[in-house]
């Protein structure tokens, strides 16, 4: 008779609860779902053998029934200004990209909850591929991971090197939930990466009912994709809006701000798109609506692409933007030239989501790793 070969559980993939249930099942004590955290995430290791304060008899058990998958890094560079980017592959036809800013004294992470996305804004090079499929939390956090392991093995827990992580790669957090909020969870777990709430942003395009529900679990920093100041425009840029509309999901993130025990201010992101959504008339209703939201508004000059049929404004109209947005006392920044440049390889991100051609296919790898490259 054929041996049944039967899958083995990968670590990387279980949350907390998930892990302490998995050692319950094979009769160990569940407080070793510390340990084999720790090990995980806050020290980078992918050998169980490695696992020294696991006795060898559960390590070899271990080993025998688990394993723990590291993405598949494709392609990876620093450039010369520090920022570092990875192309990952998450399928045989799946790419996904990340990207690691240093500034300052900070690193930001930008990951992705999606292969494509279905929101489909007008603007985003992302959603013109449609969506093809959740990410998983083991490739959720294995971004995460990758980008801590880069910095050298062992960790040093006590000198971390990201700082900050932005869930703006590929995809809408809110419509894959449980594996985003596990990731997150595991990013601020002191026994895996150690992040402050604070830190750990989740961007949305506006889920209202996911957002209520967040507020249940957790009070990371929420940033909203807002790109219009009326319904009428946002419903053509965020087709979302034509089932929450700007009101029901202000009203929402009003809400959320509430249930956090501190006092928020909600980072509102704003694309200026080529006379389009940046006239002054737009500023003035956009600080008009604002005004019932403790919120600071982030410009994000629109980076075109292929076939989006939209421009980058001038310097002199973005400028104008932000200025009257500072007169009427909004703290109102530009994403910096650098960022641009990087971030919106966070929003632009195009890998191949299905099978639509295997030239096309190659043509877009092609071209994520040529953008990878410059
Ligand atoms: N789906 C979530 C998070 C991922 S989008 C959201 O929409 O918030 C990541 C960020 O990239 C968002 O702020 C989005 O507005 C921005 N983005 C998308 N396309 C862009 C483009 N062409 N130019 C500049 N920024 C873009
Ligand atoms: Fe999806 Fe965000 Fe792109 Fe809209 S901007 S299509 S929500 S990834």
């Amino acid at each position: 008779m054929a041996a049944v070969e039967t899958k083995k559980m990968n670590l990387m993939g279980l949350n907390r609860k998930s892990m302490e249930d998995f050692l319950v099942s094979i009769d160990e004590k569940p407080f070793r779902a510390t340990q084999i955290i720790k090990w995980i995430h806050q020290r980078g290791v992918s050998d169980i053998s490695q696992m020294t304060d696991l006795s060898k008899s559960l390590r070899k058990k271990l080993s025998e029934i688990c394993e723990i998958n590291v993405p598949e890094v494709v392609y990876e560079k620093t450039s010369n200004d520090g920022t570092k980017k990875w192309v990952i592959k998450v399928d045989e036809s799946d790419l996904i990209e990340m990207v690691l800013i240093p500034e300052n004294n900070r690193s930001t992470l930008c990951v992705s909850s999606q292969v494509g996305c279905a929101v489909d804004c007008s603007f985003c090079a992302t959603g013109k591929q449609g969506f093809s499929r959740n990410l998983t939390l083991d490739e959720i956090i294995g971004q995460v991971w990758v980008a801590a392991n880069s910095f050298g093995l062992p960790r040093n827990p006590n000198s971390r090197h990201i700082t900050n992580v932005v869930m703006m790669g590929m995809g809408e957090p809110l419509l894959n939930f449980e594996p985003v909020v596990d990731a997150m969870n595991l990013m601020v777990d002191d026994n895996a990466y150690g992040l402050s709430k604070r830190k750990v942003t989740l961007s949305t395009s506006g889920i209202v009912p996911k957002i209520d529900e967040l507020s249940k679990v957790t009070d990371i920093a929420l940033t909203i994709s807002l790109h219009a100041p009326n319904d009428e425009l946002r419903n053509e840029l965020v087709p979302i809006n034509k089932k929450y509309s700007i009101q029901e999901l202000l009203d929402a993130v009003n809400r959320y701000v509430e249930s956090c025990n501190d006092k928020r201010v909600t980072t509102i992101e704003y694309i200026l798109i080529d006379k389009v959504n940046d006239g002054l008339d737009h500023a003035a209703e956009l600080s008009q609506l604002l005004r019932q939201l403790p919120c600071k508004i982030n410009l994000i000059p629109f980076n075109p692409f292929e076939g989006s049929g939209y421009l980058k404004p001038s310097g002199n109209r973005i400028k104008r933007f932000q200025s009257y947005l500072q007169e009427q006392g909004y703290v109102t920044t530009i994403r910096s030239t650098r960022g641009d440049d990087i971030m919106a390889a966070c929003g632009q991100l195009v890998g191949q989501v299905n099978d639509r051609t295997r030239r096309k296919e190659r043509s877009i790898k092609n071209q994520i790793i040529a953008k990878a490259i410059q």
